[in-house]
């Protein structure tokens, strides 16, 4: 390696409560799901799917989701969306080999959740990451494909920073599992040690950017409070902005030892 080489080539980041901010979301998760569930209801009953039982339905989904991701948390394989809905149309005896999966993903219609926004500094940290050249890439913990979650990046202005974007109901595994690193990080042509992650959770983030070899930065907003529970981040910092500094030292740190 050349010594005038920073050894840092990529920065890889979670994206929900670290690119933006879920602090001013009002209810649940699953609360904001609602409508675009019946969204879906609505594809399959203009399909001619006989649906008695419209708010059954929601329930069966959202037990499914609970019971798939109980499972997840175990396995630390993903929790697919697809799935999901599938299991929850066969428990509801709707015809599934007439149901278009693609199309009914479609009319679900995914958007930015309201109340979520992008943190006060995150594009101009963005810009200044890919002024100094770093590759860009994201991780999330998703079990939505990540097409569909791409519509809430093109909401943020974010999709274009982002060439390689991993949701783990694509790539099979949920963080902390390696596996899902490697996949982002071989999509990049990067090595771990040339790789730093930042993300809010010192459980699944950090506990697995440590595992795959990366240095791990955890950000910590002030409306979390996620104990550590003997998971050792390189880095914390309170703010994005905080992250090019640390970035400046492990650039200054890496020319010294090349001397
Ligand atoms: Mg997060």
């Amino acid at each position: 390696m050349s010594p005038m080489q920073n050894p840092i080539q990529a920065i890889l980041f979670d994206l929900d409560d670290t690119l933006i901010d879920w602090s001013g979301r009002q209810g649940t998760y699953f609360s904001s799901m609602i409508p675009h569930l019946d969204n879906m209801l609505d594809h399959l009953e203009a399909g001619g799917h006989a649906l008695t039982d419209r708010e059954g339905f929601k329930t069966t989904l959202g037990e499914t989701l609970v019971s798939h991701w109980s499972e997840a948390k175990v396995t630390l394989q993903a929790v697919d969306f697809r799935r999901v809905v599938q299991d929850t149309c066969r428990a509801h005896y709707l015809d599934t080999s007439r149901i278009d999966l693609m199309e009914l993903l479609h009319a679900y219609d995914n958007k930015a959740i309201p109340g979520v926004d992008l943190f006060p500094d995150t594009i101009a940290v963005l810009d200044e990451l890919r002024d100094r050249g770093y590759k860009l890439g994201l991780i999330t913990n998703s079990m939505l494909p990540m097409w569909m979650r791409d519509a809430e990046l093109r909401a943020y202005d974010l999709l274009d920073y982002f060439p390689v974007r991993l949701s783990s109901g694509d790539a099979g595994y949920i963080k902390p599992h390696p596996q899902i690193y490697h996949a982002a990080l071989d999509q990049m042509d990067v090595r771990p040690a040339q790789a730093v992650f930042v993300g809010d959770r010192p459980g699944n983030d950090i506990a697995g950017a440590n595992a795959a070899g990366l240095t791990s930065v955890l950000l910590t907003p002030p409306h979390l409070n996620y104990e550590l529970n003997g998971v050792t981040p390189d880095h914390i910092i309170g703010t994005l902005s905080d992250l090019l500094p640390v970035l400046t030292a492990l650039e200054r740190t890496t020319e010294k030892n090349d001397v």
